[in-house]
């Protein structure tokens, strides 16, 4: 590595203090590491290297296009702060791909350069298509090069739940539809597929995942192969590992899936995600194989995603999940009761508290749930049995959660301050460098958005600024919202965040 200066004089101080810049960046991805898992740090820092610094800036390499985009817009803010604590002078990061400005490096493993040029994701594509179809005879060369490093992720996707099986799935009006066209689909053999892709929306806690799951372990059972996938998963290891896998595992392990299911896709974010998204989902419907997607709203709502993708989703079947009755609500809650007194035989409920539950609790199964699991806790604790009176001081808090979510200031500030890797205090303090500001006004935006608080009383909230501070944040992030994309994504993330 060819560092032009020692941090003291690349600085803006120049306050003489010679940092080892390459023991700091170690720290750097150790902390990063620690601080974003394994999983994400595989993904998107493990082939992050140092370059140079000087001048106070930090320059940084990536061996693609891709990886470069993806952490300058996810990811900037992060690193910067984490290098600045580890080595001040550093006021700026500049991320660049590895032999296309800066000196060329060869690969470590390969010798080859990487590929530079030319967009990703449709040398990408074509890999996905050509993967489906049978051997191209671009294919090889052209989706070689990044191999190797990605040991930690696979395309296996997420384990499935054992509990969440069609068995355990109570049906009613307002789910019947989609519990129908999962079995379907799930039970459906050889036939190629019959609504590609299912698409299924509902609230949040009214069965989907449950679905999902109960559609992978009977399409397993019936020898199907079945990836089950979240976004985030989608998002940080699976676009990762079809673009390091080698062309021909890469192959197989397309060829393999009978069955691909992705839950939450309301997150999926990020225009190379996106693509990456709408080809592997072209793909796999042209080639026949089933997709099952799940999401809290109707494909016609994933503002996020591009209008292609979106008509893409919504060709198959669209079914929404309805409220949960009240008696769907008693039979799932006498079906969580059964399953809790298995391994706890003592624990005895009378149809009183259960009705009383039932009637009460009207938001989502999650709730319910959460209601067994107080009132095992409560009649574990005290051993006596539970009454309509204790039932109801035991699931006080959920029973308000019927009504729509309060968010408060302090919880805003707190996700939006870990979200940028501030303190809350810098977010109220006087501190007027970029990495502070941008969340504050964040944090302020949000709190005008989502809290019925007046600007002067925002304003308190925030260290004592003045109303008219809250509202030049409030305009100045609508108006960067609605100029930049991936600030709009972030702030609808942090939205969702904080309302789920
Ligand atoms: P979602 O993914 O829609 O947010 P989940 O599938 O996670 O909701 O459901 C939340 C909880 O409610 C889970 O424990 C699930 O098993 C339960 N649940 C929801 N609907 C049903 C149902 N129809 N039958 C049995 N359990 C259900
Ligand atoms: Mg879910």
């Amino acid at each position: 590595m060819h560092l032009d200066g020692s941090m003291a004089d690349g600085g803006n101080g120049g306050d003489g203090r010679g940092v080892d810049v390459s023991a700091a960046w170690g720290r750097v991805k150790r902390r990063l590491r620690a601080e974003l898992g394994e999983d994400v740090f595989a993904s998107w820092f493990a082939r992050l290297e140092l370059e140079d610094v000087s001048g106070g800036v930090a320059r940084l390499t990536v061996p693609t296009r891709f990886l470069k985009s993806w952490i300058e817009s996810h990811y900037l803010d992060r690193v910067l702060t984490t290098f600045r604590a580890e080595a001040e002078g550093v006021g700026r990061i500049e991320v660049g791909v590895r032999g296309a400005s800066a000196p060329a490096r060869p690969a470590p493993t390969s010798g080859k350069p990487s590929p530079t040029s030319g967009p990703l994701t449709r040398l990408h594509a074509t890999a996905t298509q050509a993967a489906l179809q049978g051997p191209g005879p671009m294919v090889e060369t052209e989706i070689a090069a990044p191999r190797g490093e990605a040991g930690t992720v696979d395309l296996n996707g997420a384990p499935l739940d054992a509990r969440l099986t069609f068995a355990s799935f109570v049906v009613g009006r307002s789910n019947a539809l989609a519990h129908a066209a999962a079995e379907r689909i799930a039970r459906n053999d050889g036939e190629g597929a019959l609504y590609n892709p299912l698409y299924v929306h509902a609230g949040v806690g009214l069965g989907k995942t449950h679905l999902l799951h109960a559609a992978g372990h009977a399409a397993r059972e019936a020898g199907r192969r079945v990836i089950y996938l979240t976004a985030d998963r989608f998002m940080y290891g699976f676009v990762n590992a079809l673009k390091t896998q080698s062309a021909l595992a890469f192959k197989e392990k397309l060829r393999a899936i009978d069955l691909l299911i992705l839950d939450d896709v309301q997150f999926i974010q990020g225009k190379s995600i996106q693509t990456e998204f709408g080809h592997t989902l072209n793909a796999l419907i042209d080639s026949g194989r089933q997709v099952v997607v799940a999401s809290d709203r109707p494909p016609t709502e994933l503002e996020t995603l591009d209008e292609r993708v979106r008509s893409r989703l919504a060709g198959g079947l669209v079914v929404e999940i309805g409220n949960l009755d009240e008696g769907l609500r008693t039979s799932i809650l006498s079906a969580r009761l059964a399953a809790v007194r298995q391994s706890h035989p003592n624990f005895e409920v009378s149809p009183q508290v259960s009705s009383y539950v039932a009637r009460a609790i009207t938001a989502n199964g999650r709730d319910l749930e959460g209601a067994v699991n107080r009132l095992l806790a409560h009649a574990t604790l005290t051993g006596a049995p539970v009454t309509v009176e204790t039932a109801e001081s035991a699931i006080r808090d959920l029973v308000k959660n019927r009504e729509p979510k309060r968010v408060k200031i302090e919880d805003i500030q707190k996700l939006v301050a870990s979200r940028y890797n501030v303190s809350r205090s810098d977010i109220l303090s006087e501190r007027r460098t970029a990495a502070v500001v941008k969340p504050r006004q964040i944090a302020m935006y949000l709190s005008k958005v989502l809290t019925l608080r007046s600007l002067p009383e925002i304003g308190r909230r925030f260290g004592g600024r003045d109303h008219t501070t809250v509202l030049h944040a409030v305009r100045k992030i609508e108006k960067q919202i609605g100029e930049d994309a991936v600030l709009g994504d972030e702030v609808e993330l942090l939205k969702r965040m904080l309302q789920d």
